[in-house]
């Protein structure tokens, strides 16, 4: 056999469907497996997974991953991390920690900076530092500086994964997964549980690292346009370092189940709080593609839409308020479902199994409808085909795929290459075998490996928690002698003293990065030709988009009357959602996946620079490959002039599970949620979007599902009174995305869709916000706050300067950074600004601290005064903001944020002319942006979620004049 670079090839496959060249690698002398993809798709990626199973709840290789990227040999500053972040041209930089894995990617457009980017993650996992002071940092410490205060717990991870237990759904996926696979590593909170954080060492922590970060542990990916060879030898450099390494890293397989569990567990809930249900089953090994494609299909068939029929039923039943469960969990070594319900009441649970159980009877024995078949084999294959990742890299969900066999000794590219399974099963349809139905028997009903999961609400549990904390800190503090007290005390000054000693130049000159002359100049500009048809503005933007058509279809809100604003979101889920005047909406959801991409909605909601106008525009997005256009047309004109509202019943879920989605995102998206709120001070767009999506909007459901009860005739008046506004081509705008030859066959179809359109005169509404309280805390039952203060620089006298994103990088990413997380052990600390309306807000993310959080907002402003910045430091800030400009984008995204420049008048000139005031940034535009700071410390609005006791607190304690509001 012949080695190249010390790596013999293992098998080599070209995979059509995704025109990628792969060649499987096993490095000679360590064992280490290597995927390199070659392509043309110029977001390059590589990645580094171990198999990392943890035997316990303490969160090791969580905490791990953390200090990991905290500190190497070649690099021995204290976040080699937040300097790529900071000054690299990434397209994707991160680490994640799974249950049985932890996996750092990095991806971006340009060579040299994805060469670096790789060189620091490979120092870093084979060579960290694994500080004691690091460890105490990410992981966990006793806090104490003054011996009158009393000890507390501080960490990163440890205030993360208390953000997450906050989160009944993310407890009731984890607790499903761990009751399924008692006997795996799946059965332990790979994460952590805030519980067992503590109970981990420094030794075990560094232990841990020598047992699975070893090349004969590793699995490595290449993927892109970067020179295949290169990757040989690049990798050879570092891994001949090693010898091989025996590691004992196999996931087991769970024995199955003989009889079904019944697990019931409780959630810290507030007053209104209900219980949550779902059945969790273990199906295949992940080793079949075409039983994994099959059971994904199934899935989707079972509850990827509102008409699927699993989902339907729950739904119908009106025994809770949304769909509760993952669904089809596919990352593992077993696959598994969940489904359920949540808002419901706890002595509905066995209602709810029943009827689970009814449903998949009866879709066994009679059959599922094939026009459902044929939908969800439409809809998955069209991903499959499209491979719409969004922002996140193509490259790394491949990698994240082959994974999923691969990390099991399995061929990595099993999953990949899709045709061979999916015309498999086509043909098994096709030739009458009910061949779903078969997996439902095999892997549901007559399958006893399976969980019934229920969560019920308990309202003392936060405060239970928070006691059973107290103790224990209480204890470890009594059994701490007077010298190991002092030894406490010791410490935390010395982590502190270690948090504020700037790293030191030289090392921090060591990280490789690239040069200002490496950067673009210009920027790259989007194709966009405007075309007007019928009075209607039509875009066209001329990209390849591998034979799919997008359009998006908007309906200017500027005309809607403020009070039915707020309907606006359950207006477009109507279009879609509750059929029309010649179908119902099972129906139609089966038309739109047989013959579409998908069809959905969006908004959009914005301010003009210039005159400071809301634009706020409703949007339907729907794609199909381009000799489906009529059909997408055609449905789009259906939903837009004979969408039905006047079924009662089926609104009244709809806004049961928008409340029940609102409620929950408040945990997982608290930061977005505070912004949001802010922002409705400041803006008509901010105050209208908080109206259809924030805090207000969660208040307004609740009070909708009232006024649904006790006067439905005034409900869907306001529902047909907003069709009348919106659906007019006077005030509508047509965005399409294609290359041209098949742009000329479609325009004349779309040009039929607007000429059907109604047409008439229309003006801007005026909108009178009612005043928001100046300070605010929004109260519900979670262990970590999300803190925010904003203001409008605009209305401050600040007039734009691209600087302002250099400055807003370099506070992200020093004393912020430092500050909020470093110190303060909040995840995530950080500052935002829209250069649209002007907002400028301080945010952090699950927080342990309130008061000191804002002090340390106040005090950005003198930290940038005393700033000291090198050229280094500059470099890298502006690199940084070049390439959040430079973002990578799939051809819809092009189009629609070319369309997005187009409605706010943003033009190439100024897009340009950002760019130099970017580039051409000094020090004193940074120190000089320290007296606007000083009027948002003066001026700025705090919004604070969190819980009650601590709000109070800071009330008190702090004199801050928040008025509470409780939201859960
Ligand atoms: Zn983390």
């Amino acid at each position: 056999m012949t080695t190249l670079h010390g790596f013999t090839l293992l098998r080599r496959q070209f995979i059509p469907e995704l025109n990628t060249d792969a060649h499987l690698f096993r490095h000679v002398k360590t064992g280490a497996e290597l995927l390199s993809l070659q392509n043309d798709d110029e977001n390059k990626s590589f990645g580094i997974a171990f198999r990392t199973p943890p035997t316990d709840s303490t969160g090791v290789a969580h905490i791990l991953e953390h200090i990991v990227l905290a500190g190497s040999r070649k690099y021995r500053v204290k976040e080699p991390f937040i300097e790529l972040v900071k000054g690299s041209l990434k397209t994707f930089l991160n680490a994640m920690t799974f249950p049985d894995k932890t996996v750092y990617p990095v991806a971006s457009q340009n060579l040299q900076d994805f060469y670096n980017l790789i060189d620091v993650y490979l120092d870093a996992v084979f060579y960290p530092l694994l500080n004691r002071h690091t460890f105490q940092q990410e992981g966990w410490h006793y806090e104490l500086s003054d011996p009158a205060q009393p000890l507390i717990f501080k960490g990163v991870v440890f205030n993360e994964m208390k953000g997450a237990h906050s989160d009944p759904e993310d407890l009731l996926d984890d607790s499903g997964r761990r009751a399924l696979f008692p006997d795996t590593p799946y059965g332990v909170d790979s994460g952590g549980d805030p519980r067992h954080i503590p109970d981990l060492t420094w030794e075990q922590l560094k232990d841990f690292h020598r047992r699975y970060y070893h090349p004969s542990n590793a699995r490595i990916w290449f993927y892109g346009d970067d020179p295949a060879e290169e990757r040989l030898r690049l990798l050879n450099a570092w891994l001949s370092a090693f010898e091989p390494l025996p590691v004992d890293s196999a996931v087991a397989l769970q024995t199955p189940f003989a009889q079904p569990l019944h697990v019931q567990k409780p959630y810290a809930a507030g007053e209104e709080g209900k219980a949550y249900f779902t059945l969790n089953w273990a199906l295949a090994e992940n080793a079949d593609p075409e039983t994994t494609l099959g059971l994904s299909l199934l899935a989707h068939m079972l509850i990827g839409t509102p008409a699927a029929p699993l989902r339907k039923a729950l739904i119908d039943s009106g025994l809770g308020e949304d769909t509760a469960g993952r669904g089809l969990e596919g990352d593992l070594r077993q696959m598994a479902f969940s489904t359920g319900l949540k808002g419901i009441d706890q002595a509905n649970a066995a209602a709810v199994e029943t009827l689970i159980f009814d449903t998949l009877r009866g879709l066994a024995a009679q059959g599922i409808d094939p026009r459902t078949v044929a939908a969800s084999m439409n809809t998955v294959e069209f991903r499959l085909r499209e491979r719409n990742t969004g922002g996140f890299p193509r490259g790394i969900a491949l990698f994240f795929a082959a994974l999923t066999t691969w990390l099991y000794d399995r061929d990595p590219l099993e999953l990949l290459a899709f045709e061979a399974p999916l015309e498999a099963i086509k043909a098994r349809v096709a030739g009458g075998e009910r061949y779903f139905e078969g997996l439902i028997a095999r892997y549901f009903l007559d399958n006893p490996h399976r969980v019934a999961l229920l969560l019920h609400p308990d309202l003392t549990l936060q405060a239970q928690m928070a006691a059973e904390e107290q103790a224990r800190l209480a204890a470890a503090r009594a059994a701490l002698s007077p010298a190991a007290l002092e030894e406490v005390i010791a410490d935390t000054l010395e982590l502190h003293r270690l948090q504020e000693t700037p790293d030191d130049p030289a090392a921090l000159a060591a990280i490789p990065r690239l040069t200002l002359a490496d950067l673009d100049k210009e920027n790259k500009i989007l194709p966009i030709t405007p075309l007007a048809q019928q009075g209607a503005p039509l875009l066209y933007h001329d990209l390849f988009t591998n034979g799919v058509f997008y359009l998006d279809v908007g309906m200017d809100l500027r005309q809607t009357p403020q009070e039915l604003l707020p309907f606006v979101p359950l207006f477009a889920r109507g279009l879609l959602d509750m059929g029309t005047e010649h179908e119902d909406f099972v129906s139609l959801s089966q038309r739109i996946g047989m013959h579409t991409g998908g069809l959905g909605d969006t908004s959009l909601l914005s301010t003009h620079r210039r005159s400071r106008q809301p634009v706020t525009w409703l949007f339907l997005r729907g794609k199909a490959m381009t000799p489906k256009t009529p059909e997408l047309l055609a449905i789009l004109s259906d939903v837009l002039l004979a969408a039905r509202f006047d079924n009662r019943d089926r609104f009244r879920q709809i806004v049961l599970e928008e409340k029940a989605s609102a409620e929950a995102s408040l945990v997982p998206a608290g930061h977005s949620v505070v912004n949001s709120r802010i922002s409705a001070h400041f803006s008509l767009a901010g105050w209208a979007s908080e109206q259809m999506g924030g805090i207000s909007h969660l208040f307004f459901l609740r009070e909708l599902l009232q006024a649904i009860e006790s006067d439905w005739p005034g409900v869907l008046a306001r529902l047909e009174a907003l069709r009348a506004l919106l659906v007019n081509r006077e005030r509508m705008i047509f965005n399409a995305t294609l290359d041209a030859q098949n742009w000329q066959q479609v325009q004349p179809q779309l040009q039929g869709l607007i000429d059907h359109l109604p047409a008439r005169a229309a003006s801007a509404a005026a909108w009178s916000p009612a005043p928001l309280p100046a300070h605010e805390g929004l109260t519900l039952p979670a262990q970590v706050n999300y803190v925010g203060k904003g203001a409008n620089l605009y209305d401050l006298g600040y007039e734009l300067h691209g600087s302002v994103h250099v400055v807003a990088n370099f506070l992200r990413t020093t004393w912020l950074w430092e500050r909020v997380r470093m110190q303060g052990g909040a995840y995530g600390g950080f500052c935002l600004f829209n250069q649209n309306s002007g907002l400028f807000s301080f945010l952090s993310y699950r927080d342990p601290n309130l008061t000191h959080t804002l002090a340390n907002y106040d005090a950005a402003a003198a930290f940038l005064r005393q700033a000291e910045i090198s050229e280094d430091e500059l470099t890298k800030n502006i690199i940084g903001v070049i390439g959040q400009i430079d973002a990578y984008m799939l051809p819809d995204a092009k189009g629609w944020v070319s369309m997005q420049r187009h409605l706010l008048e943003e033009s190439d000139a100024m897009r340009q002319e950002m760019r130099e005031q970017v580039l051409g940034t000094t020090p004193d535009h940074i120190r000089g942006f320290a007296d606007v700071l000083d009027e948002v410390a003066a001026h700025g609005h705090v919004v604070v979620l969190g819980p009650q006791a601590g709000l109070e607190r800071a009330q008190t304690d702090a004199a801050l004049p928040l008025t509470l509001t409780r939201v859960l």
